[in-house]
């Protein structure tokens, strides 16, 4: 969760770029590492299914707590935008993806072959403290920029021109006066949440009438400027986006009561009330009171899109007490349970 700053107005001028990409260091994944080759052997050669079969299994069987509590390790520094630790987060959220054998949306490269990171880039920020909170405002825009990336898969439909996307941001605020931000519930459990809601889908063993997208942000605590750039410089058409269910801090606060940010009573927001009624859960489409989350440039450019949170989000926000222990996996599971359901209905 980000505070809406003079920040925003500056984004404007940020243009997303494609860079030359130097491509993932390979930690975390030396114990999680299915190719695609070994995917492919898996329909072709049926004498090695066994083996291959628990690779995708682990991967489909795994929870989102599993992803909160390798996020939320201090090898990641707090995944700040722009760092070794954002690098870490995004190959394990890379490897996810490759072992569900999720379609890479991100850019095209050479020869049309496309990969999971989506590039931009990134001004330099200063920290502060408001309310007790660490936040950032933009530092000196004639600074070198520094690459970021957000990384999107998809479960590909029988109508490949529609798509849904479930969204959260990666990213959070980094290490800070020798102080570890762990962001567990900010953003760890909205990753851990959409990819458990993925991994179920996967699970049903069929084709989606529709697009499902899974796009991770970065740089959400320096302004949106993932989704803000992913909004300029779409790898799917932005016409053919039906709704965006953006996820970010739902492991805290009493259990069903959540909130929802959005610029109006869209689509979006109606599919997932529907879904949250079912569920006996209550969420209220609150005022931003000056704070906002990725649906925000999706909401601009006239996509349905609507953040799910918990009503609680502000507890121990931006605070290095906002560690795993303090999210609690049935709150995660009862969005998840919602957000299931709702893509459920919309795309299969
Ligand atoms: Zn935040």
């Amino acid at each position: 969760m980000s505070t809406r700053r003079v920040f925003l107005k500056c984004l404007g001028g940020l243009g997303a770029c494609l860079l030359p990409w130097t491509g993932w260091p390979d930690i975390f994944a030396s114990s999680l590492q299915p190719t695609q080759a070994s995917l492919k052997d898996l329909r072709s050669k049926p004498s090695t299914i066994n083996s291959n079969q628990e690779t995708v299994n682990s991967f489909q069987n795994r929870t989102a707590m599993d992803d909160i509590l390798v996020l939320t390790q201090p090898a990641l520094e707090g995944r700040r935008a722009g760092t070794l630790g954002e690098e870490k987060t995004a190959n394990y959220l890379v490897n996810q993806l490759r072992g569900l054998n999720l379609e890479p949306l991100g850019d095209s490269i050479e020869n049309q072959q496309r990969n999971y990171s989506h590039a931009f880039t990134i001004y330099p920020v200063v920290e502060e403290f408001v309310n007790g909170r660490l936040t950032f405002r933009q530092g000196n825009s004639n600074s070198l920029r520094t690459p970021s990336a957000n990384i999107i898969g998809g479960l590909m439909g029988i109508n490949s021109n529609e798509s849904v996307i479930l969204s959260a941001h990666y990213d959070h605020l980094g290490i800070f006066a020798g102080n570890l931000y762990p962001g567990a519930n900010d953003n760890a459990s909205g990753v851990g949440c959409i990819l458990d809601v993925m991994r179920r889908l996967i699970r049903k063993g069929l084709k989606p009438k529709l697009n499902v997208v899974l796009a991770f942000w970065s740089a959400e605590e320096m302004g949106f400027v993932g989704s803000f750039s992913f909004v300029q410089n779409p790898t799917i058409p932005l016409g053919g986006i039906k709704a965006v269910f953006n996820v970010d801090s739902v492991g805290n606060g009493p259990l069903g009561e959540f909130a929802l940010w959005a610029n109006s009573n869209n689509y979006a927001v109606q599919a997932i009330q529907t879904a949250v009624a079912k569920n006996k859960a209550s969420a209220v489409l609150t005022p931003n009171r000056g704070f906002n989350s990725d649906q925000v440039y999706f909401n601009l450019a006239h996509v349905p899109a609507v953040t799910l949170m918990a009503r609680n989000w502000l507890d121990k926000n931006h605070t290095p007490e906002d560690i795993s222990s303090f999210v609690e996996p049935q709150k995660i599971a009862l969005a998840s349970d919602i957000l299931y359901e709702t893509v459920n209905k919309l795309a299969f």
